[in-house]
């Protein structure tokens, strides 16, 4: 192939890939002055204007005299190279059509508009005549921090004085009103400042990570160790070594609550915050990191999963903390999973990846294993903390009430941390009051309208809620299915109906519940679990948000309400996913030198699944599990994809199902095998009707390709959807 021309004069042809729903690039005219391959550009699309990547020359298939000319190149750094093949590699891998890719690479509205403008306030030369009080406070901050600049708020702010003062000021002469654009560069952070000091198993780990990024290449390192252990301070040190090689890093979190904490750890470790990249950065913010990440004025992006994204100029390290978690895959829209785009990503432009967890998923062991990803661990928690000790209670032994949760023996368990001053922990991975509306009259359960799902008792809300669509709807007085009256009664404990229960068996314990839809913002939820960590709760009730990372130093007890909800239902990773939660759980429990014990209520201690969480043996349960997949044929030991079907009508998407897998041939040629159609894991989301054909692979099979060719002839009619979904979370 001949190498690729980097520049297109004017009037030359230009193939521009488009975020329009096309299969296909348009061939356009280079603009006035010529535009760079990967430049952003504004093109016509019938009487729209359109925004675009110019991807190559022009095909020249078109009737040339109807080509059009691209209409202005944007004020954006071009699309590197490197960028490109990564979209249209993760295109073919998840069988995304570029353009929805492309989309994802340009979520930052205006890109290329000039930046928008904002008013700042210096010092003036003049003076007032006449000094007030108030004056004279703001021409102080101003005099005190030399040449900054402020804006209206902060500058009143800081002077405790209302706007009308500061723009006086102005009026006077003696501040000055400037116009500075808002895309400013980040503020640089300083790899060279200490971090802590690490002990022997954390400096091994981290001079191992240092290596990997001198070596000049890819590579991609599975970093174990329990909750506690030291993993984040370790990659803060490769991302210090990343830092101070003029290279970018990328930090991935699976949730933004946990944003905030981590942002106040950099701040502390290289002395200035990092940019913030999720779904609640204002757009202005958005387009800002955009642009300095593409011109290298942001060192450090920490984030949510679309940060994979963004236009790093040069980016060496990519971290996954909580490589396992499954928020990681992206389920609307374009399917894709963060760690595995983020390899893939690092293996097209030479960074490294670690991928962090106390309990990886076993695609990941099963790639160390293999050999494929390096692997360091952390044996010990950091200092002289422990990790709990692990008991089940066996319910079929527990005397309880009916209606209640808390068995005796968990009970005892609280009182005794309550009488020594320490927090315990009560678990239940369920949110609401009670997962079932039950009428007693005509034994019905209330269902969500449009989905195929049960309505969920939210008493706190005074509402029932659909966990799949988020309807809500108020509690109703009489059964909708036969009419009596004063009949419904809440079925199964929730999180909220728990810390009922918790309230009245320790009535003298101030109780914090921590579910995700009791807080109205991120920051609510933050501040919530900054006061629980300082001690203002004795008992903390939560679901597996609480599962995360938090640090509650006085937490010394854990109970799981119920151990084995997760194992329960046809989900093949169920086990895999029980084990990680039930770890994790029990690993917020004994941080900072106090021993923690964690119990787990159970119905099946003997499950193998609750025996390897107890026993603690995970390189056994790995072992295990990785054998039960191998005889199964399904990941990480072979492939799976699912395609989901969905319509309003039904039968009409069970027909196109039938006829799909009747016509499997492409599926065959590579030796795979077709399941279904059968109702997709969540049978019907908003009214519309889902189906799932399973398709199963040997692992080097060429599993894209074969689907590729066998859902090309499918013609979709009316309100029929297809989505291709490689490596399913469940299956
Ligand atoms: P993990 O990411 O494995 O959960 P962290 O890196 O968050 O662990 O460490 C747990 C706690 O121990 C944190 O409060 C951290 O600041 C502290 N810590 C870890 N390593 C050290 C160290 N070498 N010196 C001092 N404190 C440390
Ligand atoms: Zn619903």
């Amino acid at each position: 192939m001949a190498a690729e021309r980097d520049f297109f004069d004017e009037g030359e042809l230009v193939a521009v890939l488009t975020t329009q729903p096309l299969d296909r690039t348009l061939d356009y005219r280079a603009p006035e002055g010529g535009c760079f391959l990967g430049a952003f550009v504004e093109v016509p699309l019938g009487p729209r204007s359109v925004l675009g990547v110019v991807w190559g020359p022009g095909k020249g298939d078109f009737d040339l005299s109807r080509v059009r000319q691209v209409i202005r190149v944007l004020d954006a750094a071009p699309m590197r190279e490197e960028m490109r093949v990564f979209l249209a590699r993760a295109a073919d891998y998840t069988l995304t059509p570029l353009p929805a890719m492309l989309r994802l690479a340009t979520r930052a509205p205006g890109l290329g508009d000039p930046p928008s403008m904002r008013k700042v306030y210096r010092l003036g030369e003049a003076r007032p005549d006449r000094m007030t009080d108030a004056r004279r406070r703001v021409l102080e901050v101003l005099e005190e921090y030399g040449g900054l600049a402020f804006t209206l708020r902060e500058l009143s702010e800081q002077a405790g004085v209302t706007a009308s003062v500061v723009k006086g000021l102005v009026k006077l002469g003696a501040v000055r009103e400037e116009r500075t654009p808002r895309d400013l560069p980040f503020p640089q952070l300083d790899p060279d400042r200490p971090g802590k000091t690490l002990t022997g198993d954390q400096k091994r780990a981290a001079d191992a990570l240092r290596a990997g990024l001198h070596s000049g290449g890819y590579g991609t390192t599975l970093l174990r160790g329990v909750t506690g252990s030291g993993k984040t301070e370790v990659y803060l040190e490769a991302v210090a070594e990343c830092l101070a090689m003029g290279r970018q890093a990328l930090v991935l979190l699976p949730e933004i609550a946990l944003t905030a904490e981590f942002l106040t750890r950099v701040e502390h470790r290289f002395g200035a915050r990092p940019a913030e990249w999720h779904s609640g950065v204002t757009m202005t913010e958005r387009r800002r990191i955009w642009r300095m990440v593409g011109r290298g004025g942001a060192q450090l992006v920490v984030g949510a999963r679309s940060a994979l994204f963004l236009p790093f100029r040069d980016l060496g390290l990519i971290i996954v903390d909580e490589e396992h978690d499954t928020s990681y895959k992206q389920e609307d829209g374009v399917l894709y999973n963060a760690r595995d785009m983020a390899v893939l990503r690092a293996s097209i432009c030479g960074a490294r990846v670690v991928l962090a967890s106390a309990t990886p998923s076993l695609e990941s062991w099963a790639n160390a294993q293999a050999g494929k990803y390096e692997r360091l661990e952390l044996t010990d928690r950091f200092g002289d903390s422990m990790l709990p000790e692990m008991r089940a209670i066996d319910m079929r032994a527990e005397r309880m009430q009916p209606g209640t949760w808390i068995s005796p023996t968990l009970r005892q368990a609280v009182e005794d941390r309550l009488g020594k001053g320490e927090q315990a922990l009560l678990f239940i991975n369920r949110r609401g009051y009670a997962p079932v509306t039950l009428c007693r009259a005509c034994g019905q359960q209330i269902g969500c309208d449009h989905c195929d799902a049960r309505m969920v008792e939210h008493r706190f809300l005074k509402r029932l809620m659909c966990h799949q669509c988020g309807e809500t709807k108020p509690i109703p007085d009489t059964c909708p299915s036969c009419g009596v009256e004063g009949r419904l009664a809440p079925v199964g404990p929730g999180i909220e109906r728990l810390a009922e229960e918790a309230a009245a068996a320790f009535p003298e314990a101030r109780l914090a519940v921590l579910s995700s839809d009791l807080f109205g913002s991120a920051r609510a939820l933050k501040e919530k679990i900054a006061e629980i960590a300082q001690g203002s709760a004795d008992i903390v009730i939560g679901t597996q948000l609480v599962a995360k990372g938090h640090n509650f130093p006085r937490l010394t007890l854990v109970g799981a309400i119920d151990a084995d909800l997760g194992l329960q239902g046809s989900d093949l990773r169920a086990a895999e996913r029980t084990f990680q939660l039930m770890r994790q759980v029990a690993g917020r429990a004994g941080r900072a030198d106090r021993p923690g014990l964690a119990l787990l209520q159970t119905h099946q201690p003997e499950h193998p699944v609750i025996r390897a969480i107890l026993s603690g043996d995970e390189e056994g349960f790995w072992q295990a599990e990785a054998a039960s997949r191998q005889a199964a044929g399904v990941p990480p030991f072979g492939r799976l994809a699912g395609i989901i079907l969905s319509g309003g009508d039904s039968a009409a998407v069970f027909d196109l199902g039938n006829a799909l897998a009747r016509n499997d041939a492409p599926l065959r040629e590579i030796g795979a095998q077709v399941f279904g159609p059968a109702p997709a894991p969540i049978a019907r989301i908003r009214g519309r009707h889902r189906v799932r054909l399973l398709v199963k692979a040997a692992r080097g099979a060429p599993l894209q390709a074969a689907i590729a060719r066998w859902i090309a002839p499918v013609k979709l009619t009316g309100d029929l959807r297809l989505a291709v979904d490689i490596d399913p979370q469940s299956f």
